[in-house]
């Protein structure tokens, strides 16, 4: 038996990394200004723990475009490389000099921020480059390197003169990639994936307007001053802690995120765990409504501040796709199917966490003020409604807080509403017979009726409200909903025989008689009330049963 090591080869790899590794041609950008991010936190790193004695000062990163020269240009002032670096991260495919450092300062930089992970995503400039060089100058007392590679196995690598401490990468775009030359292109680019990340990015200038003088003439001219333009917000706020933050900045935060979004979110909640697993990220309420279509993906993916994705199916349960924010957490595989997501261990703990503080902020919301929770009901019920419909776990914590409006605009918690109509709203079997309308107009009468015999009806019209009674009543014992236009009601109603009705029993059967015509058969009924309630004086209703059968046809499904 021979035993060896399968010489996997370099020349292989390339052709492969350029096609399959990312799908998304434009993250090579990413990548780019996440190992620039990477060796200035390296930086920073070292001289915090007084490795290196420079200062630290306040380094940046530059993305620059020479359209003449169709290149593009990525500049940091980080730790740089010494010509054994570049041969030893650069020239060795698959090998992290991030993973490397972590290892190496384990304790210490286990907080770093440090992104890069596989050592691959450099090779991801082959994408757009068909040539890549490399200047860069080492903290340490070294002459500077110049690599430069054509995307085959060959490289070239010599001494350079560059003499400020960090890198340049210098890209030359392919000319079927020359949206990589566009300034628009890039700003996009340079938005989505790197607004939040921590080392301020630089790209082009801005006019800056400055403050004129109190005592300046009224047609004076403001002067206006040229400055970096910074594209990125180093510390967005959920990675700060919630006590440094007021209402206000998370409202602010909010606008940053959604720049179109007019309106306030409803409230906010921060999560803030490191431990089995860590996660960080604030998550909105916005206002919803009746609106089942709200659209998702609105919550955005990060992993230590570079933007992933805003599909986070998977990693927060589906009924929670309806919110909006931000979570950030390097524990959370990427580049992995979404099955295999759901599978994984670590991020069924993360959707759970990220359940139960929903779950736990709710709960404060309604315990505390009562009052505005009740007001912010008809904008969150459909979350909630969802939530307790399709996640167990959900609907236990939920139970506490779901309220039940009725037509008279009391909110009851489904313990305080069992209370309320336990003496008045039971059938001759004993069951609690709950009393709701899903369409305060088109049952007017019915409700009315229902009142006006002492009667609690609730106010039940969000979209999935068929099915949550459906389970309501499968989870508890002696319930049972019925809406205030079926049949049923007449159990409860007692009739009041010595009600004087205006009708003689003739005029009655004939009027009976003539409505049925138009009504379809088998699936109404008809009858007469008495003519001095304030109800209808007929009622025509349906069975429960069949009218239910008819809704989950209508919204697709049972619960
Ligand atoms: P990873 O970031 O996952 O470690 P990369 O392929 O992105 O892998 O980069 C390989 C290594 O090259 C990095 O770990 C780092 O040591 C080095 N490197 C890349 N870019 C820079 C840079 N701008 N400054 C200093 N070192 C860099
Ligand atoms: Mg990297």
């Amino acid at each position: 038996m021979a035993t060896g090591n399968i010489n996997v080869s370099v020349e292989n790899i390339f052709p492969l990394i350029k096609k399959f590794l990312y799908s998304d041609h434009e993250i090579f950008l990413r990548e780019l200004v996440s190992n620039a991010t990477d060796a200035t936190l390296k930086l920073k790193h070292l001289t915090s723990i007084g490795e290196i004695g420079v200062e630290y000062g306040n380094p940046k990163i530059e993305v620059k475009i020479d359209e003449a020269n169709k290149t593009l240009h990525v500049i940091d002032q980080g730790i740089g490389m010494t010509k054994e670096e570049v041969e030893k991260y650069i020239n060795e495919v698959a090998f992290s000099g991030a993973e490397e450092f972590l290892e190496k300062y384990k304790d210490s930089a286990k907080d770093s921020g440090i992104i890069g992970h596989f050592g691959l995503g450099f090779y991801s400039a082959f994408m757009v480059a068909n040539k890549v060089e490399i200047i860069t100058k080492s903290y340490k007392d070294e002459p500077a390197a110049h690599w430069t590679c054509e995307g085959t196995t060959e490289f070239t690598l010599e001494e350079a003169d560059k003499k400020e401490r960090g890198t340049e990468i210098i890209l030359h775009i392919n000319e079927e990639d020359e949206q990589f030359l566009k300034e628009s292109r890039i700003s996009e680019l340079l938005v989505k994936y790197n607004k939040f990340m921590p080392i301020p990015i630089k790209f082009g200038t801005t006019e800056e307007t400055l403050d004129l003088p109190e005592d300046a003439p009224e047609d004076t001219k403001p002067e206006t001053k040229t400055v970096d333009n910074i594209i990125n917000n180093p510390s967005p706020a959920w990675t700060k802690q919630p006590t440094e933050l007021e209402d206000k900045d998370y409202k602010d935060f909010y606008r940053e995120l959604y720049p179109m979004q007019f309106e306030d979110p409803l409230f906010h909640i921060h999560l803030n765990v490191d431990y089995p697993f860590n996660l960080t990220g604030i998550l909105y309420f916005p206002k919803m409504g009746q609106d089942m279509n709200i659209q998702k993906d609105k919550i955005q993916l990060y992993q230590n501040q570079v933007y992933v994705t805003d599909n986070v199916e998977g990693i927060v349960p589906e009924f929670l796709t309806m919110l909006r924010g931000v979570i950030d957490s390097p524990d959370i595989p990427l580049n992995v199917s979404r099955s295999y997501l759901q599978a994984d261990g670590a991020v069924k703990k993360i959707s759970s966490y990220i359940t139960r503080k929903v779950a736990d902020k709710l709960k404060s919301l309604f315990t505390n003020n009562r009052e505005e929770f009740e007001k912010k009901w008809n904008d969150i019920k459909i979350v909630i409604e969802y939530g307790m419909l399709s996640e167990d776990k959900f609907f236990e914590k939920a139970e506490k807080f779901a309220l039940y409006p009725t037509t008279t605009k009391e909110y009851y918690t489904f313990e305080e509403l069992q209370e309320k109509i336990k003496d008045n709203q039971t059938d001759k079997d004993g069951n609690l017979v709950i009393l709701y309308a899903s369409n305060e107009d088109a049952q007017h009468s019915y409700i009315q009726a229902a009142q006006d015999a002492g009667y609690k009806v609730l106010l039940l019209d969000s979209p999935i409200v068929a099915h949550l009674l459906q389970k309501l009543e499968t989870s508890k014992e002696k319930i049972s909903f019925v809406r205030v236009d079926s049949d049923h009601v007449d159990n409860l109603i007692k009739k009041e025989e010595d009600k004087i009705s205006k009708l003689s029993e003739e005029e009655k059967e004939k009027l009976k008689a003539d409505f049925e015509k138009v009504v379809p058969k088998g699936t109404y009924t008809v009858q007469l009330e008495a003519m001095d309630s304030n109800a209808a004086p007929l009622i025509i209703t349906q069975p429960e049963f069949m009218r239910r059968m008819k809704e989950m046809q209508q919204t697709g499904g049972g619960g």
